[in-house]
């Protein structure tokens, strides 16, 4: 009676175990079909990965990952706004610092084996009762790629790709509160092409835009990687020019019309233009201060090709 328990019981845990494997083979094949990297960790150890992970990093097992690479963590690319491992200020594992922060970003870029960098948004899923994560690596290269492209285009001029008018606004608004901040000077170029008409009606329109385009690029080359320069609208353009005075500014201001005058290109008309100059003060606000910088290109233009500042 009691062996027949005994085989019994001994029949009922083969069959659960069988099943029990039948099952993880069946999950674990599921697992593998799905084209995303999928890892399980602990303690910042890998524990299992599916093929999409060792298919990405062209390895064959764990082992060899972490023999060739260490810590996954420290695979995840510098990217603006994307988590790496120098996001977490305290002793914490990283997994653990991620499911916890839930204000991080949970969005990371790695390199495949060919050099290619994807970008992966995370899912973290924490294993009831163990200090283990599932982490699924979801691919969004081409959504962030897409979003990159529409921000480009939000904020750029499309002929001459230099910022537009409403992203000089929003920079603007940045540059005159780091004004405040550091007490700095802040001035403003304001930038009329003379005559611009002429050169469309005797050239054509085309020739135009080709010379739109030849002064932005002229321009930008002379101009500090902190000064910003944008498209006013049609042939005008303007220049912010942080921690410089007025003084600085309009020197510089003689210096990008002398060197528009000076410039030559077989291809191309030669232009002139004017150029409004001011400096932001305490009692302004951008409105006054870009009132002021109009008036000042407005009197500029009594003379064309020249420079006048209005403080
Ligand atoms: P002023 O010396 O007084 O500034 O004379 P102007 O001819 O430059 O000024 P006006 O405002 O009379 O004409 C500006 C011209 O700029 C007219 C317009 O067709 C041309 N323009 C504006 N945007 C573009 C553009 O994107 N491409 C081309 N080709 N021309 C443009
Ligand atoms: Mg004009
Ligand atoms: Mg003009």
């Amino acid at each position: 009676m009691l062996t027949d328990q005994f085989y019994l019981k001994y029949l009922l845990n083969k069959i659960y175990f069988r099943m029990k494997h039948e099952i993880e083979d069946k999950l674990f094949s599921v697992i593998n079909a799905i084209p995303n990297p999928i890892i399980i960790i602990s303690s910042d150890k890998l524990q299992s990965v599916n093929n999409a992970f060792l298919e990405f990093f062209n390895v064959k097992s764990i082992e060899e990952f972490n023999k060739n690479n260490g810590c996954i963590a420290k695979l995840f690319i510098q990217n603006n706004g994307f988590f790496t491992l120098s996001d977490v200020k305290d002793n914490s594992y990283w997994s653990d610092y991620l499911f916890f922060h839930t204000e991080i970003n949970r969005v990371v870029s790695l390199q495949n084996q060919n050099n290619q960098i994807f970008d992966f948004e995370l899912t973290l899923k924490k294993i009831e009762n163990e200090s283990e994560y599932i982490i699924v690596f979801n691919d969004i290269t081409q959504f962030i790629a897409q979003k990159n492209e529409y921000k480009y285009f939000a904020y750029h001029d499309h002929l001459t790709k230099i910022y537009n008018r409403q992203r000089f606004d929003e920079l603007f608004l940045k540059e005159v509160e780091n004004r405040k901040r550091y007490k700095d000077h802040l001035s403003l170029l304001l930038i009329d092409i003379d005559h611009f008409k002429k050169v469309n009606d005797t050239y054509g329109h085309h020739i135009g835009d080709l010379t739109l385009i030849a002064l932005t690029k002229l321009i930008s080359k002379n101009l500090r990687i902190n000064d910003i320069f944008a498209r006013w609208g049609g042939e005008e353009f303007i220049i912010l020019l942080p921690r410089t005075d007025v003084d600085a500014a309009y020197i510089k201001a003689q210096e990008i019309r002398s060197l528009v005058e000076s410039h030559v290109d077989k291809e191309l008309p030669p232009i002139t233009i004017s150029i409004g100059v001011t400096e932001m003060n305490d009692s302004d606000t951008t409105n006054t201060c870009l009132q002021r910088v109009d008036k000042a290109l407005y009197l500029s233009k009594e003379k064309r090709n020249d420079v006048l500042k209005v403080i």
